[in-house]
């Protein structure tokens, strides 16, 4: 079912859903169904499973010279939302990425994910690689996430990249993107970031998935900002609770977000890391009642594969 359907026939009620990353390369699916099972009592209609972009590594030649080599290391998303699929009988999200994808290569993983009957996907552009200063398209590749929906508008309308168009090729995703409550880092202010927001949906996108946040009046903001520019469709908050003392830093620099100041009173106050991880499921508790109390559609985690810290906080909000 498609993600706007199941927020429909939800009436109001908030759902909840959670994120995925793809094991490593070789590893087993036992660690996502490890990371699944405690979680499947708060009854996700819909889980999402990351893409992973190629990273580099350097390989040393006999001259002395470095080669550069790109590989992809977490590759599976499609395969990991089928077995989820199979097994637990809710919906998946698969990320969809332009960086380390040709368009033909898009084309096929979604004439895969229509095989599979998997209805969403959510549309994004990927990071730079580790090594890139900036985000290096792939060749044959789209250079924004606008460019990858419409190709996915595209053959929800029957066009494919060498066929004629036929109308009754049409495929029918339901399309997700990101949004940024605190602004996506490259753009130079909040109207430019929003102006491309709108445009995609404008161009077809059904709903928004936030980038994570800590203080919900930021998500608060981007919401009311998204109503009066003529945004709207379901907005999906992002949530993950800080687990570690390392992410008050590190978290911020990722996703280039603010940490509220008594968030890191309360966490350099902490004896142990034991506390930090109390802490931080406090206070994202705190934070899921406001957004209940405000009416979002969905609380959505990112659980980054690990249950414990998500399942805490479904316990007492659920
Ligand atoms: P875009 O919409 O392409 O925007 C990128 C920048 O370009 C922005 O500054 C925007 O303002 C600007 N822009 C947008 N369109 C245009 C245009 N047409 N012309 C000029 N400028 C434009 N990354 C992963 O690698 N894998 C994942 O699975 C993944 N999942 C994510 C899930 C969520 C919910 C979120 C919020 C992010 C996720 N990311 C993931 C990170 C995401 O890929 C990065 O934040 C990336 O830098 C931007 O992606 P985007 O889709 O917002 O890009």
């Amino acid at each position: 079912m498609k993600i706007t359907e199941h927020i429909k026939n939800a009436a109001g009620k908030t759902l909840f859903s959670f994120e995925l990353i793809p094991p490593l390369k070789g590893q087993s699916i036992k660690g996502i169904y490890d990371a699944i099972d405690p979680l499947m009592e708060f009854k996700p209609p819909f889980i999402d499973v990351t893409s992973l972009r190629e990273d580099f590594i350097y390989k040393q030649h006999d001259n002395g010279l470095l080669e550069k080599l790109s590989y992809r290391k977490r590759p599976g998303t499609i395969a990991i939302c089928a077995a989820i699929m199979n097994k637990y009988k809710v919906d998946t999200v698969p990320h969809l990425l332009c960086g380390g994808f040709t368009k033909d290569e898009t084309e096929n993983g979604l004439v895969d994910l229509q095989f599979l009957g998997i209805e969403n996907v959510l549309v994004l552009r990927g990071d730079a690689r580790r090594g890139d200063a900036s985000f290096v398209p792939t060749p044959n590749g789209h250079n924004y996430a606008t460019d990858l929906l419409q190709q996915v508008v595209n053959m929800n309308n029957g066009i494919y990249l060498h066929e004629h168009n036929d109308d009754s090729l049409k495929t029918d995703f339901c399309i997700g993107i990101a949004g940024y409550p605190e602004k996506h880092f490259e753009a130079p202010n909040l109207k430019t970031d929003f102006k491309y927001l709108k445009q995609k949906v404008d161009m077809g996108a059904n709903f928004i998935v936030t980038q994570m946040f800590f203080d919900n009046q930021k998500y608060f903001d981007f919401v009311n900002n998204c109503r009066a520019n003529g945004i709207n469709v379901p907005i999906i908050p992002g949530l993950k609770p800080v687990t570690n003392s390392k992410q008050l830093i590190g978290l911020a620099k990722t996703f280039h977000i603010d940490m509220p100041e008594d968030l890191c009173d309360a966490v350099n106050g902490c004896k142990s890391e034991k506390d930090v991880r109390d802490i931080g499921v406090e206070w994202m508790i705190n934070q899921c009642r406001e957004l209940m109390a405000f009416g979002v559609p969905v609380l959505h985690f990112y659980t980054m594969s690990n249950a414990g810290p998500t399942k805490r906080i479904a316990e007492a909000i659920f």
